[in-house]
């Protein structure tokens, strides 16, 4: 039953990861700002806590990813992959790569890029 509720919560957050990407497609501007008006606040949360598990400890071990017999040094696969999407890659991705992947999004990337605080 465990396995059962794991697959279903997992689908879900799937789903909505899914949502949240198709909207950036298809919203018209006024829901997108809406939308990212809540929901971007949400998303830094969330890999706020996420990250937050993934601290690396006193000896620079990440103990959520240590198991007892195997240290991971920080930063861990977590901390590696919020790296990789929300500073090298997230933002500052590059027309090049989108355009070769689904060029009818190129002029995405600006409008996400532009989209501050507040
Ligand atoms: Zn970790």
């Amino acid at each position: 039953m465990d396995q059962i509720l794991g697959q279903v919560l997992r689908n879900a957050v799937w789903e909505r990861l899914d949502t949240l990407a198709s909207l950036a497609d298809e919203a018209d501007s006024g829901s997108l700002a809406s939308v990212a008006r809540t929901e971007l606040p949400r998303l830094a949360q969330a890999w706020r806590a996420m990250l937050s598990a993934h601290e690396p400890d006193d000896r620079g071990d990440c103990p959520t990813c240590s198991t007892r017999w195997h240290r991971s040094k920080a930063p861990c696969s977590v901390w590696q992959a919020a790296h990789e999407h929300l500073i090298a890659g997230g933002l500052a991705t590059t027309p090049e790569q989108r355009t070769s992947e689904e060029g009818r999004h190129t002029l995405r990337v600006p409008q996400v890029a532009g989209v501050g605080p507040g």
